[in-house]
């Protein structure tokens, strides 16, 4: 496995709003949720996130704490709507950046067509909605262009949704775009980055999200050393205790010089971690209490900055 060199030309992020440089992307969430409707037919334990006014409630203060740009993770088919990430973006001046691709298959109604769908046919789509516009926006007089490709890979690899893999591999190697690949606690992140690199994209397309959920610090290096990006977002997570786990990770990464391979996120798809919704910690402890953290510990300003936005939007824009 090598690193290979990639494109030393930005291009401009697809914001749901348009085209921005990425230096202007700011403080950006790396995974979140802002929007999602509810999908008959789905698992029922499926994350819902329809609350307009809350939700601008949070963007709005996660802007007055000094946060520019966030990630919605939330693909077609199983809950997004570009159409409302575009006025909640309007309403809040927050950045959204819209994600086309697919999730993990519990989130959709059991007939959609990705499912069946060849490799081909999902790369078409990919490109469209990264070229073209969201599906749900095309019509409008405004469509929205996706910005990146999120996907999901189960716990195992023979469940994964092999003509998406494909279709993802030639859409991003074509587009020259970026993965966030949502893995199972960290499962298979070694296996998806041989495969996508075999198909031909180069390791700094490559963002592998709640790697947090697996701390282990060898195989953290050892992906960072290749080239990709690693997404930590336990910080509210209770269960996977991030004082002990999140929290040391940051900092023995940040230390061994591994800043720019950090992308920090707080992935609230589940209501409840939302502040005005469910009384969580909110959209706003990012820039907030995230960012004070970090630097009570004493982590260096580049550093922090990398972490909080800098890698992600480096990353968006095509660059290492
Ligand atoms: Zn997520």
């Amino acid at each position: 496995m090598t690193v290979s060199s990639h494109s030393s030309t930005a291009r401009p992020v697809n914001t749901v709003q348009g085209a921005l440089p990425y230096e202007c992307l700011g403080i950006t969430d790396a995974h979140n949720h802002m929007w999602i409707e509810a999908v008959p037919g789905a698992d029922s334990g499926a994350p819902v996130l329809n609350h307009f006014p809350l939700i601008l409630k949070e963007l709005n203060e996660y802007r007055d704490r000094g946060g520019k740009t966030l990630l919605d993770c939330q693909p077609q088919g199983c809950g997004r709507d570009g159409n409302r990430l575009l006025a909640l973006s309007k309403a809040s001046r927050v950045n959204l950046v819209a994600c086309t691709g697919f999730h993990r298959k519990k989130y959709y109604p059991q007939d959609h067509w990705l499912w069946s769908a060849t490799p081909e046919k999902i790369c078409d789509f990919l490109c469209s909605e990264m070229e073209q516009g969201l599906l749900e926006s095309r019509d409008t007089p405004t469509p929205v262009k996706a910005g990146f490709i999120k996907i999901a890979l189960e716990s195992a690899w023979a469940d994964c949704l092999q003509a998406g893999l494909e279709g993802v591999a030639s859409a991003a190697a074509k587009l020259n775009s970026l993965v966030e690949i949502h893995t199972e606690r960290g499962a298979l992140a070694e296996k998806a980055f041989i495969y996508f690199t075999n198909l031909g994209l180069s390791p700094p397309q490559l963002v592998f999200c709640h790697m947090d959920k697996r701390p282990d610090v060898g195989l953290h290096k050892e992906l960072a050393r290749l080239g990709v990006l690693l997404e930590y977002d336990t910080f509210y997570r209770p269960k996977y205790d991030p004082s002990l786990n999140l929290w040391p990770l940051i900092e023995c990464m940040a230390s061994s010089g591994f800043s720019d391979r950090i992308a920090l996120a707080t992935d609230m798809a589940e209501a409840d971690l939302y502040r005005s919704i469910g009384g969580g910690a909110g959209l706003a402890s990012f820039p907030g209490e995230i960012q004070d953290q970090l630097i009570e510990k004493g982590i260096p300003e580049t550093a922090r900055k990398q972490m909080l936005g800098g890698n992600i939007a480096r990353r968006l824009a095509g660059l290492n």
